[in-house]
């Protein structure tokens, strides 16, 4: 496992843009439809935006609809650990990163095959490292 990536606030926010520190610190959602990887097929490896842990895989992406990249499953189990959130009068399971406890979405139990899981999660919270032919 990673060692653990911890900074303070003030560190966060100046390494980040708002809309990253939003997101990944505060628990924030970018507006649905959004995103800059709703639709993106690019083959490569979704990075933390934060501390640069391979998150997801291109080939777990699948088209949902919903608004934001959504994956079937992380790159690895331990790339993401997953929190009850009852925030908004909903029960929800938050996604975070493992490494740098950032905030990246949710996961939904509504997803396609194999996994039947939906990793529904913040454009913002991402970077994609492209594969290189
Ligand atoms: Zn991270």
């Amino acid at each position: 496992m990673a060692n653990k990536v911890i900074k303070t606030e003030a560190e966060w926010r100046a390494q980040l843009t708002p809309e990253q520190f939003a997101v990944t610190r505060k628990k924030a959602t970018e507006r649905p439809y959004t995103g800059e990887y709703e639709h993106t097929t690019a083959p490569g490896t979704y990075r933390c935006v934060a501390c640069g842990q391979e998150l997801f895989a291109s080939e777990a992406k699948f088209d949902s609809g919903c608004g934001w990249p959504s994956f079937t499953a992380p790159i690895t189990g331990p790339a993401v650990a997953e929190e009850t959130d009852r925030a908004h009068g909903m029960v929800r399971t938050e996604v975070l990163c493992s490494r740098c406890d950032s905030h990246l979405g949710h996961v939904f139990p509504d997803g396609p095959g194999p996994t039947g899981l939906r990793y529904c999660i913040n454009s913002v919270a991402l970077k994609l490292d492209p594969r290189k032919k």
